[in-house]
């Protein structure tokens, strides 16, 4: 018998989505940047969206990034360094996703007493209030990056659809185009990347409005859960299941819906709500709000009813489901991608490779 609480992983199911992202972008001239910080840099994994054709892999975390080291492709690191933590950086990470000259500086420091050349693409903030340089400051900022030694500045880009779920289109994308170009005529170099940003730009391929000049995207949830962002939907011949919860019933009994006694809160302090259903056979499964948030996880099961969780236990009304349950039985769920980050960094799940 497998394990429970498991996460299944089916790698070729993420190797194909990752192809069919590659290849439909490549003819719109896009390279991809495989990011792997929703399952927290697996090896695994990582190995099988190198293989699936993107031509960098990418992570928040230089953590993550030292676990997948040993695969041979180009790193990048997502998230602005930590001047704290610039020497693992520029050890770990080809590129990194920068905007502040200070960090930068110390980037091109540290690159030189290590006799490397540390790449740098500046992020621009188009409005949605996370990372990057307002774009009238970017020529400033390139002025006195390209002063530097021991860092390489080879593009810009952009972060939508994250803070301030800014969707991006083709007005939005095009500025970023223009930075770019006022950036090459400005200083003589060219720009090898224009990363136009993560898993919810890809809409604009689809309705072919994706501004000329866009040639990287950084995608994690769409290769992983095989849909784009900015409006959740299924991307066409990829797979939405490469990833399944399994959870094992614990206890199986027919009892109210409503709980007896005074109610007070429970154990998050919350005070909790109850629907009067009558006498149910309800499920205890041994994983909990530890694990993961009942919000992002749906049973395959389409008669179950998520009741409620505590730490350790999640509670589930099977009475309206055809197949008799019993003890010891697994569960599956699909899940998204917050439930996907919780039970990647939980250690008390196991994880499955298929
Ligand atoms: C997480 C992240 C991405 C990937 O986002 P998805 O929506 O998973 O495609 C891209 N760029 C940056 C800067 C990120 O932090």
């Amino acid at each position: 018998m497998n394990i429970c609480p498991r996460l299944e992983i089916d790698l070729n199911k993420i190797k194909h989505n990752t192809k069919v992202l590659a290849e439909s972008c490549k003819k719109s001239n896009i390279q991809l940047a495989g990011v792997t910080k929703v399952f927290c840099g697996n090896p695994e994994i990582a190995k099988a969206i190198a293989e699936g054709g993107v031509v960098m892999l990418a992570d928040s975390r230089i953590e993550n990034l030292k676990k997948i080291a040993s695969i041979d492709i180009p790193k990048l690191l997502l998230r602005l360094p930590m001047r704290s933590q610039v020497e693992d950086v520029v050890k770990y990470a080809d590129i990194s996703l920068n905007s502040e000259i200070k960090t930068i500086e110390e980037l091109g420091q540290v690159a030189v007493a290590q006799d490397k050349v540390h790449k740098i693409i500046l992020m621009i903030d188009l409005g949605d209030l996370r990372e990057g340089v307002w774009q009238d400051h970017a020529i400033d900022m390139v002025g006195d990056i390209v002063k530097l030694e021991g860092v390489q500045l080879i593009g810009i880009g952009t972060n939508l659809t994250c803070y301030g779920g800014v969707i991006p289109n083709s007005q939005n994308l095009s500025i970023l185009v223009e930075v770019a170009n006022r950036i090459e005529n400005q200083f003589g170099i060219s720009l090898e990347i224009i990363s136009g940003g993560n898993s919810s730009s890809l809409y604009l391929l689809e309705k072919d409005e994706m501004p000329k000049g866009i040639n990287h995207l950084r995608l994690g949830e769409s290769i992983l859960l095989g849909r784009e962002t900015a409006y959740g939907n299924v991307i066409k011949d990829t797979y939405q299941d490469a990833f399944t919860f399994v959870a094992e019933i614990i206890e199986l009994k027919e009892k109210p819906s409503i709980p007896i006694g005074e109610i007070g809160v429970d154990a998050f302090g919350n005070k909790p709500t109850f629907v009067d259903r009558g006498i149910r056979k309800r499920a205890i499964l041994g994983v909990g709000r530890q694990d993961v948030s009942l919000s992002n996880i749906t049973p395959l099961d389409d008669k179950m009813i998520i009741l409620g969780a505590s730490s350790d236990h999640l509670i589930i009304d099977v009475t309206d489901c055809e197949k008799e349950y019993a003890v010891g039985d697994e569960i599956r769920f699909e899940v998204e991608y917050g439930a996907l980050l919780q039970l990647m960094t939980s250690e008390y799940i196991q994880k499955v490779m298929k």
